[in-house]
This record gives C-alpha cells, sequence and structure tokens, in this order.
C-alpha cells in the first residue's frame, strides 16, 4: 500500500506513481469526457494507446493492461466509439493472465504540489512524453519514424488535454518546427527543448508552485556538464543533454515506491 504522507521526492527520480497516475487519468478520466469519439480524435486516441503498448516501461501488470486496450482499438472498425464502449474497455481485468490491471487511483509523488490545484497531472503528462521519447530513442534506428512519439503527443494534445489554452501553445510550437525533426534523438531534444520554452514563459505566473519554481531543466546542480559558456553567454552542451536525458528517463531511474 501506499504511505499517507510520501516522504519528500527525489527530484533525481521518476515515480511510477505519477506516471500510472497519468496513464488513469489521461486514459479513464480525459479520454472518457466526450459522448463518442470518431474521427480524428479517435485516431488521436488509438495512436496514444498504440504508442504506450510499444513504449511504456510499465509493469507487467500495467503492460498487459495497455496490450489489451491497444488490441480492443485495433478490432473497434466502426467510425464511432461510444463512452459506453470506451468505459467498459478501459475497466482493469484481474482474471486476465498476466492480469490487466492499470491502478485507478490518483497518487503524486515527484509530480506533488504544494496544493492540490498545482502540478499533478500537467506534470505527469510531460514526464510520460519525456519517457517515451527516450524509449523509441533507445528502442529502434534513429532515422526510423522520428515523429513516432512527437506526433502522438501533439494529437493527444490537440484533441483530448483539458487545458485548451496549454493545447494552443503547444500546437503552434508543434507547427513551427516540428516536422524540421529528422531523427529519434532528436525528438528526444525537441521535447525538452520545448518544454524548457514552456518553463520559461511560465516562469513567475500565476500557475507556477511557489514551491517549486519554474527552472531551465536541468539546472547546473543536476548536470553541470549540460551547461557551459560562450564568451560570457549561457549555452547548452547539447550531447550531454541527450545523454542525461537518456539516463533520468530510463526504465532504471524509475522508482517503484507508491506504486501500488
Ligand atoms: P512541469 O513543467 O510539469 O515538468 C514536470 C517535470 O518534468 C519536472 O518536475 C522536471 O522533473 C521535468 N522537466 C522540467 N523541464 C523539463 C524539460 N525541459 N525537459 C525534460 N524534463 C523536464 N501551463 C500553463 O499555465 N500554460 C500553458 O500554456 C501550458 N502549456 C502546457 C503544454 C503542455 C503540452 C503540457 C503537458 C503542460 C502545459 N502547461 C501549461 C502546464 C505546465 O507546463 C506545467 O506542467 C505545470 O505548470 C506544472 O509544472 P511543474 O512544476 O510540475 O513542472
Amino acid at each position: 500500500t501506499r504511505a499517507a504522507q510520501p516522504r519528500r521526492a527525489d527530484r533525481s527520480k521518476v515515480y511510477m506513481a505519477d506516471l500510472e497516475s497519468a496513464l488513469h487519468y489521461s486514459l479513464r478520466v480525459e479520454a472518457g469526457r466526450p459522448a463518442t469519439l470518431s474521427g480524428a480524435q479517435l485516431a488521436a486516441f488509438k495512436c496514444y494507446v498504440a504508442t504506450l503498448a510499444k513504449y511504456f516501461p510499465g509493469r507487467p501488470c500495467v503492460q498487459s493492461y495497455l496490450q489489451t486496450l491497444d488490441g480492443w482499438l485495433r478490432n473497434w472498425t466502426e467510425p464511432e466509439l461510444p463512452r459506453s464502449a470506451l468505459k467498459e474497455a478501459v475497466k482493469n481485468n484481474q482474471d486476465a493472465s498476466p492480469p490487466a490491471v492499470l491502478p485507478t487511483n490518483v497518487t503524486w509523488v515527484g509530480c506533488r504540489g504544494s496544493e492540490p490545484h498545482f502540478r499533478g497531472y500537467p506534470c505527469g503528462l510531460w514526464t510520460v512524453f519525456h519517457l517515451l521519447t527516450v524509449q523509441a530513442a533507445q528502442g529502434g534506428p534513429d532515422k526510423e519514424l522520428p515523429l513516432e512519439v512527437l506526433g502522438t503527443m501533439r494529437c493527444y494534445v490537440k484533441h483530448f488535454f483539458g487545458c485548451q489554452e496549454c493545447a494552443q501553445h503547444f500546437e503552434a510550437m508543434a507547427a513551427k518546427s516540428m516536422d524540421q525533426v529528422k531523427g529519434r534523438d532528436e525528438a528526444v531534444l525537441w521535447l525538452w527543448s520545448h518544454h524548457n520554452e514552456v518553463n520559461a514563459r511560465l516562469a513567475g505566473g500565476d500557475t507556477e508552485d511557489p514551491q517549486f519554481p519554474k527552472l531551465q531543466w536541468p539546472p547546473p546542480d543536476m548536470c553541470p556538464q549540460c551547461h557551459k559558456e560562450e564568451r560570457g553567454v549561457h549555452t547548452w552542451d547539447e550531447l550531454a543533454v541527450l545523454s542525461f536525458l537518456k539516463t533520468f528517463f530510463s526504465p532504471g531511474n524509475i522508482d517503484l515506491d507508491y506504486a501500488v
């Protein structure tokens, strides 16, 4: 069972509880809002689940859950998916072998805000997509399907992300430069640099948790080698950043504490 009051999270770790909470919220709450899914929205949902089934480094019960849901969606060939059918499909199946289970509670650990309205789901969703871009980069030839994960994220955010202003901002950034990404490593760096662009825009604003100020990430104390100075001007060492991201968002850096 999960501790009622998690100890202070270690910011050098990724927490499985955050990842699973974000998946639960996206698949069962956010995607369950429209009365029916069809057209581009249904395609975006299928694509999201297929990408998760392929790359999410989950516990066996969660991998089984994602594979089952992906298989079910592939068999759904009708143009409309009513909410009632989706609600059934996203349920757990304890009796399957292996059990297909994604926990149905929301527990934020690394993404826990100092107040309930801070952090949480948006933080979890960023974490999921960083992790997926890294898994895709570890998993296959660099030049093959470079936009597989970024394209999935773009569609998911556009069609489902509850914060519409966020979705518009993200779509504007994507429209500007996402198509120029030519490799899977570049995709990892695209998401990192655009997340930093968002951090810079939001720094000091009213959605910022005062206890978690928006930084250009990773800060020097987390990754000294990521930072350099050229003629007194700060720049990033992108090779060092890529290698940092690949270690930070790796299965070995996911803390399983608090995952039920
Ligand atoms: P987050 O920014 O959510 O980051 C989560 C975790 O990721 C951090 O704790 C850190 O471990 C890691 N991280 C931080 N930066 C990076 C990076 N550059 N690369 C890799 N990992 C990193 N909010 C708004 O108010 N307006 C918006 O327009 C807006 N647009 C958004 C668009 C998207 C697609 C998403 C997913 C969220 C958006 N949000 C927006 C929410 C906002 O970006 C934060 O998620 C939210 O404010 C919570 O911030 P946080 O401090 O938990 O850290």
